[in-house]
């Protein structure tokens, strides 16, 4: 794919298998979590509710970033 950047695309063909991303499957200490925002049973669901919110990138560009950092 010269000519055309490339980025992280949460690892789609293994999502299509039922595969958590690499990264996220790979983690020791689950720095990176995965998961679906609109099942409040997710693991990720669960971490923001939980108040350890600290930071989204660039959310005042409005491009509504999928990635959240937490305290
Ligand atoms: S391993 Fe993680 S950072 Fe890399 S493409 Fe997959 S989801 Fe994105």
């Amino acid at each position: 794919m010269a000519g055309a950047a490339q980025k992280c695309d949460f690892c789609f063909d293994r999502l299509e298998k039922g595969l958590p991303p690499y990264c996220a499957q790979t983690c020791l200490t689950s720095a990176i979590m995965f998961g679906d925002f609109d099942d409040p049973r997710s693991e990720v669901s669960q971490a923001l509710s939980s108040g350890r919110f600290f930071y989204r990138p660039r959310e005042e560009l409005g491009t509504k970033p999928s990635t959240y950092y937490l305290a």
